[in-house]
């Protein structure tokens, strides 16, 4: 298994050499992921991951966003990813986001295949089966950040304002119902009142970074150990912009 990895990651070094090209001779360390993805073919290797810290991890999500919503996203060449990738991934971050369509993490963050785990659940609630891909994403592969993204006008959030009761959506409302009364907030507290369902999605994304250090002894001790950065942030629909909450 361990000689089966080791030809793994030589191959992939012999194959960053060759999209790097003989000439260039800069340090992996020093190039940043939109460098790499500019001067490569392929996804994000192991070396390139473990080189950086969770800190530069996020600074790399950010300018992704900065280039979605500046109309400059890499120009991805997705086939020889998908090629790069087949044989193993090394994702830098897991994102937990909401169900809606208008959120594409990897689009809003501009990240390649291979570069990200996203989960996506409505109203990008913690539940168990979402930690434990959490874990697997940071505790077994690797994965530098968890980044729970939240969403600016979100149906689900309007449902649980609205106490919604329909089929087993009732129970995933109940998820985000605890952000409601935690929202301090002067002024109409309905769904109708768009500042104040984006201040119950803030707190939803809080509280979801609550339950995250809760629910998951391993998670918290990575976060501890300085290994994983766990933070959140809100995607702005109109704007494009992600906001990160810390
Ligand atoms: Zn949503």
């Amino acid at each position: 298994m361990i000689k089966s990895l080791d030809a793994q990651s030589f191959g992939r070094r012999d194959f960053l050499k060759a999209a790097l090209g003989t000439c260039t001779i800069t340090p992996l360390a020093s190039l940043s992921l939109v460098q790499l993805a500019s001067s490569r073919s392929g996804s994000l290797t192991k070396e390139q991951r473990d080189a950086m810290t969770p800190e530069q991890v996020i600074d790399e999500l950010k300018k992704g966003n900065e280039r979605f919503r500046a109309g400059k996203m890499i120009a991805r060449d997705y086939l020889a990813e998908k090629r790069a990738s087949a044989t193993g991934q090394y994702p830098a971050a897991v994102l937990l986001g909401c169900l809606d369509s208008r959120v594409p993490a990897e689009i809003v963050f501009d990240t390649g295949i291979g570069d990200t785990f996203v989960g996506r659940v409505a109203g990008n609630v913690v539940n168990d089966d979402m930690l434990g891909s959490i874990e697997f994403a940071c505790g077994v592969s690797g994965a530098k950040v968890v980044l729970v993204l939240g969403h600016t006008a979100c149906g689900a959030v309007k449902g649980a304002i609205d106490d919604v009761v329909l089929g087993n959506l009732t129970g995933l409302l109940a998820r985000i119902k605890p952000a409601i009364p935690a929202t301090k907030f002067d002024g109409e507290k309905s769904s109708r009142n768009p500042t104040y369902v984006d201040a119950v999605a803030r707190t939803n994304v809080a509280l979801g970074l609550g339950e995250i250090r809760r629910r998951s002894p391993l998670l918290e001790e990575l976060e501890k150990k300085g290994t994983v950065r766990i933070t959140g942030a809100m995607y702005n629909l109109s704007t494009g912009i992600v906001d990160f909450v810390g």
